[in-house]
């Protein structure tokens, strides 16, 4: 299995701080990669309509904002993936600019596929910005599990952007290997979470070097039939991208954060730690609600995390495959 450091923080977000993390290898451009294009929750960062110290000084310091979510897996040929549409798609379709370049005008095709993990506010009603109103794309393949497509094919203003083929529907099978070519694939693994109108995944994509785990959304771990670590080792796991959108059970007043769900941070740190340390896992913290304290740069509860080996996943890294 292999490590790797920071492979790069464009756009003037803050470097994660490895300092124990091994240097970044010399990797030619052509592995695939991925690159990650927002790591807030789906409320953003500064949250909508909040006034917290965090949201305010997010709002008067550009380098401290988080867009919704997202990644961009790019493959070697070139090709742009983007996973999860999210309400901040337009800024993150500005920072794949670099990969295509520019028409003069619209770019009916701005990226070559788009990976939904699930049907929440955060995660696909970016897909909008596809369709008749704004880009109006020409049959982007638009991947997503059966109850998904169903969903979206089934209920305006979505099944519009189906019925135009601005995006062309591709029923997942979780578990089955997607192959984008033959240094990547994508498989789908279906993850417990609140399924008011779909069902929600998580992604594994497989390239030459590595094995990563993209996990924005899910329940605690505890509601995973098989146990995360085990999990893991046996798809032979070695970068993990979970949910880290609370640091702990204390953390929103006026709400009780058990009946929202997701792991909290401290207990992925728990469970993971012993593979951490052993060098044989790799593991970023993404998703972040604004009331998570590791999102405060040089706050203790990041240099906590990062003590024991785990990382705070910033806007703008990239992560050889
Ligand atoms: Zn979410
Ligand atoms: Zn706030
Ligand atoms: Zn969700």
């Amino acid at each position: 299995m292999l490590l790797f450091g920071v492979a790069a923080c464009l756009w003037g977000c803050t470097p994660p701080v490895h300092e124990d993390a091994p240097p970044v290898p010399n990797e030619p451009s052509t592995l695939p990669r991925l690159r990650v294009l927002g790591t807030a929750q789906d409320g953003g960062f500064p949250h909508a309509a909040c006034s917290c110290d965090r949201c305010e000084l997010a709002r008067s310091d550009p380098r401290t904002e988080r867009l919704v979510a997202s990644i961009a897996l790019i493959a070697s040929d070139g090709r742009v993936f983007l996973v999860d549409a999210t309400p901040d798609i337009r800024r993150q379709l500005d920072r794949l600019r670099d990969l295509k370049p520019g028409t003069g005008r619209v770019d009916r095709a701005p990226v070559d596929g788009v990976f939904l993990t699930h049907a929440h506010l955060g995660h696909y009603t970016g897909l909008g910005f596809l369709g008749f109103e704004a880009i109006h794309a020409q049959e982007i393949p638009l991947y997503a599990t059966p109850r998904m497509v169903d969903f979206l094919s089934s209920n305006g203003p979505w099944s519009q952007l189906v019925d135009l083929r601005n995006v062309v529907p591709v029923k997942l099978t979780p578990g089955e290997p997607l192959v984008l070519d033959e240094q990547l694939s994508v498989t789908a693994f279906r993850v417990p979470h609140r399924d008011e109108f779909a069902d929600t995944v998580g992604y594994l994509f497989a390239g030459p070097q590595r094995r990563v785990f993209y996990v924005p959304d899910t329940d605690g771990w505890e509601h995973w039939e098989t146990p995360l670590e085990e999990w893991l080792e046996r798809q032979e796991v070695d970068v993990a991208i979970v949910d880290g959108t609370f640091f702990s059970m204390d953390e929103l007043p006026g709400r009780d954060v058990a009946a929202i769900g997701h792991p909290h941070v401290i207990d992925t740190i728990e469970r993971l730690r012993e593979k951490v340390s052993a060098g044989s896992l790799r593991v970023f913290f993404t998703h972040f609600n604004h009331s998570n304290p590791v999102l405060d740069a040089d706050g203790e509860r990041r240099r906590q995390i990062e003590a024991a080996g785990f990382a705070v996943l910033d806007d703008g890294l990239e992560l050889p495959l």
